[in-house]
């Protein structure tokens, strides 16, 4: 299955010919060796899972992640180390939360989702805080609180910024939002101003609804299905008990994927993985 995932593309990761000898055989996987520059590799070299052993487990380990398993349940049904798990987990993201749709189209919802800033654990696994105080010590949106911003259209397909601590800035706006957004499309958010000065300057038709009046729907106006998506995020990533926020993206990446499920089976996740996208 690696191998016919890497199939069509393969080629040499240092100088790019694909000009190639086999070259016998290493844990499991055909070795090549470029004609032109004589380094050899296999199919996973240059991909995250390139170095990772066990690859006899690697699919009842996907399977696991389809269904959100914990860290520890995870090694604990494939039995492999709890660090190695939490190592594969992050491995098998890395390319996986690249997989996303190129542009939204017709009307795009965009709102932020903040969660509470986690310095701690780099490596973190799936278990509940020691210390007490999840909660962040001054009111409303701070610094104490990292931004993913997140960009849903009607037809479901979704985009997810993770833009840093503290609110969303209009700079912010104009960095992640047009290159992802149809020129034709009609941006609905809530009535925060950074969205109406970034649309403005973007030349971006906008409309808001005012939450803080009580308005939530004006009939195709509002922020509905990205705040469901919100929700559903929010509630999955209630059972990892908080994540470091230097992983968010994957975290994000792999709700993408769960969500609609954009990635059914072990064998998509495991392409997904190494960076062969299905459209
Ligand atoms: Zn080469």
């Amino acid at each position: 299955m690696i191998e016919q995932a890497a199939g069509a593309r393969l080629s040499c990761p240092r100088c790019g010919a694909r000009k190639l000898y086999r070259h016998g055989r290493v844990a499991g996987l055909q070795r090549y060796r470029c004609v032109g520059c004589a380094k050899t590799f296999n199919s996973l070299t240059g991909t995250p899972l390139a170095h990772l052993r066990h690859k006899t487990k690697w699919l009842d380990y996907l399977d696991c992640m389809l269904v959100a398993t914990t860290v520890r349940r995870a090694a604990k049904e494939v039995q492999v180390h709890k660090d190695t798990s939490f190592r594969w987990r992050h491995r098998f993201l890395a390319l996986t939360k690249h997989d996303r749709p190129a542009r939204l189209h017709g009307i795009a919802e965009a709102d932020e989702l903040y969660l509470l800033e986690s310095e701690k654990g780099a490596r973190k696994l799936d278990r509940p805080p020691r210390k007490r105080g999840g909660a962040a010590t001054k009111r409303g949106i701070s610094d104490e609180q990292v931004c993913a911003l997140i960009a849903r259209d009607r037809t479901g397909q979704t985009l997810v910024f993770v833009t840093g601590k503290g609110p969303v800035t209009k700079a912010q706006l104009h960095q992640y939002l047009p290159p992802a957004l149809d020129h034709d499309v009609l941006l609905v958010t809530d009535a925060n101003a950074a969205y109406r000065y970034f649309a403005r300057e973007a030349g971006i038709s906008h409309e808001f609804v005012n939450l803080r009046t009580g308005v939530r729907v004006r009939g195709a106006i509002h922020v509905q299905n990205v705040n469901a998506y919100h929700s559903r995020f929010r509630f999955w990533l209630d059972r990892f008990y908080g994540v470091a926020t230097h992983y968010l993206s994957n975290y994000l990446g792999w709700r993408w994927a769960l969500d609609g499920q954009r990635i059914s089976s072990p064998e998509v996740f495991l392409r997904t993985a190494m960076g062969v996208f299905h459209t």
